[in-house]
């Protein structure tokens, strides 16, 4: 087993052929698409840094995996310590910053751990076989250094009613046929962060299930080009300056995250390829477990988006001539507090992990569910802050091809000139990439998947209510005043 450099996994996407509707056509050549493109080019740089030049980079991103007995990437690792989990934020972090995007390759991850330590724990208790079966199937994409994208969420119709009370009951994936050697199902994921630059996919159920919705409480994985899948490609604010040339206009002009409705059309599903068929109890539990590995990865990835918009805006104040101004400074030093506020509840619920029974680690539930609370307000504020030192010329630049014109461009150059040595055109490049992260399409994932995902801020809070030990505090209060 090789581990994949980024050119290698660009052209395994490419032998896929996936196809998808974007923009109302029907798209077979999607790696080359320019509104797809820079998104696969964002999930490359998680395989480029398993080969970057310095060791201390490549630690971050290789781990030993006992699974198959070798070095594997680490978005594919069963995390064994706190110190992997430390690593795998700091990867994040450093991939964040390294693309200013959504890279897309941590939802596998995220759900692969989670996927492994409910089965051993349903095995244990219900005499099924899923571990063995997941760990044949999690050693093949170690091997093969895949990319999996995890599927967890359900378009849910109304909020109101159950699965099974819905009027369509397909608005939550589920069961529609059994068969001797599988299950046929049918459904959809909204949502899906980097699915098309997918391998895998690895269906999750959306929430704990109930008695009587058996059919939905299902846990699968399926190579992404199976029949009967169909992806319709979501669109971004600002998505069509990614078709433009020049690129300026982009603000991102190499990355982009990528986001995509998965359509199950009666797809069907091997037996030893299902991990979760039925059991109840074990639905909710892999959602909590889930979301709780990615709202951990939000204290990484969102601070390495953090730090571009921090490094944009503080170079823009310099442009702009008006780094020395106190007030600047201190919104530079607020920006700088919020986004390692992000990072350090990343790190602690990392730190203070613990092992499961299966034998993977489990990052700290309360504190991960702190960090992803963190994650959708700090950003917000970190946008407000870049917007205003930016100054009102983030909404009002004129376009690219306008620079090239020979009547409007020398005087948008001479016009946008500021700070002494400031290019006019590098002033505009930097103006652009604060846009697409405050207003444009980075803002899908700084922003928009900053409050809505791995959960909006109700689920968190509610998990917070749940683990914030108030009785024990009540009760140690008590002790102390010695009331009764
Ligand atoms: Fe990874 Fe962040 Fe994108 Fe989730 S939102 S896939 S954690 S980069």
């Amino acid at each position: 087993m090789a581990l994949k450099n980024g050119r290698e996994y660009q052209q395994s996407i490419e032998d896929l052929a996936l196809e998808a509707h974007v923009m109302g056509q029907a798209e077979s050549h999607l790696t080359r698409h320019p509104l797809v493109r820079p998104s696969l080019a964002a999930v490359a740089v998680t395989y480029d840094g398993a080969h970057a030049e310095d060791a201390a980079t490549r630690d971050l991103f290789r781990a030993h995996s006992p699974l198959c007995g070798e070095e594997v990437n680490r978005f594919t690792h069963l995390h064994r310590s706190t110190d992997d989990l430390v690593k795998k934020v700091k990867m994040q972090r450093y991939c964040g910053l390294a693309t200013g995007c959504c890279f897309q390759r941590c939802v596998g991850m995220d759900a692969a751990n989670a996927v492994f330590s409910t089965t051993y724990d349903c095995d244990a208790a219900c005499g099924t076989d899923y571990h063995a079966r997941f760990k044949t199937y999690w050693s093949g994409i170690q091997e093969k250094d895949l990319v999996v994208d995890g599927a967890m969420t359900d378009p849910k119709g109304d909020r109101g009613r159950r699965p099974k009370d819905q009027r369509d009951p397909d608005l939550f994936l589920r069961v529609v046929e059994r068969r001797r050697d599988g299950v046929v199902v049918c459904g959809a994921k909204l949502h899906q962060t980097g699915m098309l630059n997918a391998h895998e996919m690895l269906v999750m159920p959306t929430m704990g299930m109930k008695a009587g919705e058996e059919d939905w409480a299902i846990c699968f994985a399926v190579p992404t080009n199976t029949p009967g899948i169909r992806y319709i490609y979501g669109r971004q604010t600002s998505d069509t300056r990614k078709l433009e040339t020049p690129a300026l206009d982009a603000g991102n002009p190499r990355f982009g995250g990528q986001e995509v409705m998965t359509v199950f059309d009666r797809v069907f599903v091997p037996r030893e390829r299902i991990f979760l068929d039925g059991e109840l109890p074990y639905s909710g539990r892999l959602v909590e477990r889930f979301a709780a590995y990615h709202r951990q990865s939000y204290g990484g990835c969102k601070v390495g988006v953090g730090d571009v918009l921090i490094g944009a805006t503080a170079l823009i104040a310099r442009m702009n001539g008006v780094a020395q101004a106190s007030h600047i400074k201190d919104k530079l030093v607020e920006m700088i507090h919020l986004n390692e506020t992000l990072f350090a509840s990343g790190i602690a619920c990392s730190a203070m992990g613990h092992p499961t029974p299966a034998g993977n680690f489990e990052i700290d539930m309360l504190l991960a569910n702190v960090c992803k609370l963190n994650v959708t307000r700090f950003p917000f504020e970190l946008a407000r802050l870049a917007t205003d030192i930016a100054g009102g010329l983030l909404g009002t630049m004129p376009s690219a091809h306008d620079l090239e014109d020979p009547v409007a461009g020398p005087y948008i150059k001479k016009y946008l000139a500021a700070a002494e040595d400031t290019d006019p055109v590098d002033r505009i490049k930097v103006l652009r990439l604060i846009e697409n992260l405050v207003a444009g399409s980075g803002a899908v994932a700084y922003l928009i998947e900053s409050m809505h995902g791995a959960g909006p801020p109700m689920a968190q809070r509610i998990m917070i209510g749940r683990q914030g030990g108030l009785e024990e505090k009540m009760a140690r209060v008590k002790r102390l005043l010695d009331v009764a």
